[in-house]
């Protein structure tokens, strides 16, 4: 919802603040809303690579309060947002909590997720599946088109 690029701007601005500077950045996809009924705004999507020291559940809770910082207003589950922020690997480790699963379940399911993942990480394997990124992302490309922009 919102300017999509200043909404994925002011995110980035947050990550990095909290972060430093991201190791690895794709470009921004734009892909068709999913999984909804009503007309909506097609969503923005990146992928973005950090070095941290932050423990997983500390880095879910910085992306959590990104989100609120960014009017995160949980409506519907598969409703217009204004920001959603995931984590999607980190490093090889597999966690699978209440709050929190890792690698995230429905990484090697999505078209939007792999197609910037692959940009930065393809050669890296799912550690559950064995496979690499760029694999997992070929196989999803039937998936609806998704629109490389030209800004990251
Ligand atoms: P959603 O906003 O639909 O992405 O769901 C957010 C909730 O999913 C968070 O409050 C987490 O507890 C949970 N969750 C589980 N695994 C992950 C993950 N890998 N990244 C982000 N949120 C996760």
């Amino acid at each position: 919802m919102g300017n999509r690029r200043i909404q994925i701007l002011k995110a980035q601005k947050l990550l990095n603040a909290a972060l430093g500077e991201p190791v690895s950045q794709s470009y921004v996809y734009e892909t068709a809303a999913w999984g909804v009924t009503k007309k909506q705004h097609d969503y923005f999507n990146q992928v973005l690579g950090y070095d941290t020291t932050l423990e997983p559940l500390e880095l879910l809770d910085l992306c959590l309060d990104i989100e609120r910082q960014l009017g995160r207003v949980r409506r519907e589950p598969w409703g217009p947002r204004s920001m959603d922020i995931d984590i999607l690997l980190y490093a090889d480790r597999v966690i699978k909590t209440k709050r929190l699963t890792i690698p995230h379940a429905l990484l090697h399911k999505r078209r939007f997720v792999l197609e910037p993942l692959a940009e930065i990480a393809g050669d890296i394997v799912h550690p559950i599946l064995d496979t690499s990124i760029a694999d997992l992302c070929a196989a999803v490309n039937g998936q609806s088109s998704i629109r490389k922009m030209g800004f990251a």
